[in-house]
This record gives C-alpha cells, structure tokens and sequence, in this order.
C-alpha cells in the first residue's frame, strides 16, 4: 500500500489521490496567437522523464485540494508534496 502525504490532511491511502499531470506547465501569454498545432503541444506534448518529476496530484477523496509532488518516476518513491506555490514538506 502507498502512502501519499497530503498537505492539509497527512498520509492517506494512495486510492484517495488522482493524478492531475506534470506540474509547471506554463499557460501561453497570448493563447489567441496560437495555431492548432501550437496548441495541441500545449495541450497534450509532455516530457515524459524518466526519474525525478514535478507533478499535480488531487486528494479526490479528501480535502479536494490540489498540490504538487515530486516523484520518481522509476521508483516511485514521492520524495516529497506541498501545496501549489507553497513550500516543501516532508513525505
Ligand atoms: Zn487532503
């Protein structure tokens, strides 16, 4: 079973959390400048790295909140979560 530390509520099981994506992704300044293809890269074109990732996960079935995670994604051990803007915290 997975633990996965929650900002406001603690460690909760994995089957509470959805995944919402990689984190960081920018939101184009002028998003009416962008063509199909450009937005189909925004929309859709990950990184897809291999080890250490920054990503948006949801406590769906608990405080609803979103936060970020640092995983790996070859161990996936969460090295550590914390709320979106907001500082690091132990996992
Ligand atoms: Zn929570």
């Amino acid at each position: 079973m997975l633990l996965i530390q929650c900002p406001w509520c603690g460690r909760r099981d994995e089957s509470e959390f959805s995944y919402g994506g990689e984190a960081d992704i920018a939101r184009p300044e002028d998003p009416d400048a962008l063509d199909d293809t450009q937005w189909a890269d925004y929309l859709f074109m990950r990184s897809n790295r291999k080890g250490h990732n920054r990503e948006i996960w949801n406590h769906q079935h608990g405080c609803r909140r979103w936060f970020v995670a640092e995983r790996d994604t070859v161990s996936y051990e969460i090295q550590a979560t914390f709320p979106m803007g907001g500082q690091e915290q132990d996992s």
